[in-house]
């Protein structure tokens, strides 16, 4: 498919281009905590000073208020340009959060937070998974007790990315007392900041510490942080893990044709590295997970469902490329570097944002009307 067959779109292209060559930071991104922080949202601050973030959020918010297509040529040249990852603390506010607020917020949340988020003052992490509830999300046990014009809340979230710099968390809690699986839960915007939040980094494999242990002790939350309703936040989550899965990791997906290109120039490179059908397999599969987020983007259609067919084909995709890279590049380049570090973050992929045999079961039973899994 073609997205610049107008003389507008082709001038986009070519403005998006030259920005691009004039600002991308030379400097490589420090890996995490605060310097991490600084890097982010000082590039984002830049980009969204020149008019290049927020490209189809609405104007009044600050955004752009551009047609998507704007947005796929913008992440197409930013990929190109290898600019730095969107997979930065920056993440969560521009690609789940923020989306969020716009379909199900209030309009004083939206016109506090979007700005904010946009210009990279704000930054998002997500407060869903517990200990004993990751894929089971509805059997969370966090809790949330109204008091007043106040939510109290209680327990425990894992794995939640950036929290330890972060100034906002999506958190979803149960407020109803005695309530069950989806009925009675809240999503509520927490102030991180608040007395009673704890934050503890776990480390990974690839050395990072980007995700967080959260804890939540008498952390008082104003009742008109709920978003889309109190009690009713399993309809705002799902419209969150919608955005999460389908359109969230757009410029990641449009990188991986460009790193496909790389893999090819390397194995060209690599005289004896017998890899040519290989290649070619990741090349066609990459324009075909290029034209599936052309279609998640450009189709205003679509169900919740769709977005796991997206996020399977990326997060598999993404290892096969990257255990590609370190076939070409022989032992060596699991020691440092650029395809090392990504080879390690690629594991992740097909488990964060729901492991990748939830999504094959939605795929089955909501897309396909294949019968339902056992429930225990
Ligand atoms: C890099 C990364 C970032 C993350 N960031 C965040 C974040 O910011 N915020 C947040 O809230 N969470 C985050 N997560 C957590 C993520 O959403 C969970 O890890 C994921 O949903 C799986 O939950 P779990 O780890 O509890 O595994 P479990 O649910 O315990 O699953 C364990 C295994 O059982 C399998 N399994 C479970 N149920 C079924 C089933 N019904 N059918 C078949 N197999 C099944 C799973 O596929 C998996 O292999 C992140 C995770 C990663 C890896």
């Amino acid at each position: 498919m073609q997205l610049d067959l107008d003389t507008g779109a082709q001038a986009f292209r070519q403005q998006a281009r030259s920005w691009l060559t004039d600002n991308i930071p030379q400097a490589q991104p420090p890996r995490d905590g605060a310097a991490a922080r600084d890097h982010a949202t000082a590039w984002l601050a830049r980009c969204h000073a020149a008019g290049w973030s927020g490209m189809a959020w609405p104007e009044a918010y600050g955004g752009q208020g551009l047609a998507p297509d704007r947005l796929l040529i913008w992440y197409e040249e930013y990929t190109r340009a290898r600019a730095p990852s969107t997979l930065d603390c920056t993440f969560v506010g521009l690609n789940h959060a923020g989306p969020t607020l716009i379909a199900c917020g209030t309009d004083a949340q939206k016109a506090f937070h979007l700005p904010r988020i946009l210009k990279g003052e704000s930054i998002w992490c997500q407060g869903f998974s517990e200990p004993g509830a990751g894929s089971d999300l509805a059997s969370l046990r966090t809790t949330g007790r109204v008091e007043g014009d106040e939510i109290v809340v209680n327990g425990q979230k894992i794995w939640s990315s950036y929290a330890d710099v972060a100034d906002h968390q999506e958190l979803l809690i149960r407020t109803e007392p005695g309530s069950k699986r989806h009925k009675g839960l809240s999503w509520v915007i927490c102030d991180m900041t608040l007395p009673g939040i704890t934050v503890r980094p776990i480390r990974n494999m690839a050395g990072a510490s980007h995700f967080a242990e959260v804890f939540y002790d008498e952390v008082r939350i104003p009742l008109s942080n709920a978003v889309g309703g109190l009690h009713d936040g399993w309809t705002t989550a799902m419209t969150t893990l919608g955005f999460e899965r389908k359109t969230a990791a757009l410029a990641l997906q449009l990188e991986l044709s460009v790193k496909v290109e790389e893999l090819i120039a390397l194995a060209a490179a690599a005289p004896g590295t017998a890899m040519a059908e290989r290649l070619a397999d990741l090349r066609a599969e990459a324009a075909a997970l290029r034209a599936m987020t052309y279609r998640a983007v450009l189709r205003s259609t679509g169900t919740l469902f769709d977005g796991s067919l997206v996020r399977l084909t990326f997060a598999e995709l993404s290892q096969r490329i990257h255990a590609t890279a370190m076939d070409i590049l022989g032992p060596e380049a699991l020691l440092d570097g650029p395809w090392a570090h990504d080879y390690l973050e690629a594991y992740s992929e097909t488990i964060a944002g729901g492991t990748a045999e939830v999504q094959r079961n939605i795929i089955g039973e909501r897309i396909l009307g294949l019968p339902r899994e056992p429930r225990p």
